[in-house]
């Protein structure tokens, strides 16, 4: 049986899916008793979900980025420059 110390530790482990059964069934079970643990748990897991997106919505701009700075660069030249 888990106790919260052991349990927050085996937090990073348990998001990574990374525990064995057993393990995994000992930490749920001390969770659905402890509050603390569970937002916790809640709190971190959320966490991994907004950075994983937000890595996302990071590399996406990147090359939307590129092409705004094109239209710009295109729209600069022919506006603000007289060749
Ligand atoms: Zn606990």
């Amino acid at each position: 049986m888990a106790d919260c110390e052991e349990t927050l530790r085996e937090l990073e482990t348990y998001l990574d899916h990374e525990l064995d059964a057993p393990a995994r069934d000992a930490i749920q079970a001390h969770l659905t008793g402890c509050m603390d643990c569970l937002q916790a748990f809640d709190f971190h897991a959320e966490l991994r979900t907004v950075i994983s997106a937000k890595c996302q919505s990071d590399e996406l701009p990147a090359g939307l980025m590129a092409k705004i700075e094109r239209c710009f660069g295109e729209d600069f030249d022919g506006d603000g420059r007289i060749g």
